[in-house]
């Protein structure tokens, strides 16, 4: 068995979640852990590329290194094993990522629009705005390229014409982050529908923005 089974199996069953919650379709979306060796090695744990997650088990959760080269696993990492390590590196507090392909997010991904800051606890969960950024290819470098910055300092993002991407600092919470982020984003969509969207007030987006800062800032 791997020293690793637990963090494993986190990771399976935040896959079968995102299954079962209609949060993606099929095989698509792809979700990892950050893990820690004793000695200091980074590596992480990944969903395997194209596998129904009904159908795969602890042993099918793959680990790679920092460099994206393989440690366990029979099976291919997900083709997004380089854009998972680059948010690592990137964002030393985030300790899980989870990409989907979630209806709402999926429409402003499509339009190409950012989403204002719009509820309070967008802001707490999520950092605030949650951008659009640029489309490329998925498993490509240049999709770390445009995802990572626009991710920023914030907990969710937009792939272009694509999906969406949430992290956290364990999978509880970017778990809660993916939903935060289909929450908001299908309430967007009813209130343009209305034809009227107040954004949040400045004083409390301040406030709020400084409370996530506190909990996710990297300088904590
Ligand atoms: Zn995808």
């Amino acid at each position: 068995m791997s020293a690793w089974n637990a963090e494993k199996k986190v990771v399976l069953e935040a896959a079968q979640q995102i299954a079962e919650r209609g949060l993606v379709v099929g095989t698509s979306g792809n979700i990892s852990m950050r893990l820690r060796e004793p000695g200091g090695r980074e590596l992480v744990a990944i969903t395997p590329n194209n596998r129904y997650y009904d159908l795969i088990g602890v042993d099918d959760i793959g680990i790679v290194d920092f460099e994206g080269e393989h440690v366990e696993g029979e099976l291919t990492t997900s083709i997004e094993t380089m854009l998972h390590i680059g948010i690592y590196k990137a964002r030393k507090k985030v300790n899980a990522v989870i990409h989907t392909h979630p209806v709402s997010s999926g429409i402003f991904s499509v339009a190409g629009w950012a989403i204002p800051p719009i509820l309070d606890d967008q802001v707490t969960y999520l950092g605030g705005e949650i951008k659009v950024a640029e489309y490329s290819l998925p498993g490509s470098q240049e999709l770390v390229t445009n995802v990572v910055p626009a991710l920023g300092p914030r907990n969710a993002v937009i792939l272009a014409n694509h999906g969406a991407l949430t992290v956290g600092r364990d999978m509880r919470e970017a778990f809660v982050n993916c939903e935060m982020l289909e929450k908001t984003a299908r309430i967007y969509i009813h209130a343009l529908g209305l034809g009227k969207v107040d954004t949040l007030p400045a004083v409390a987006y301040e406030m709020e923005q400084a409370y996530f800062n506190y909990q996710y800032g990297e300088s904590q």
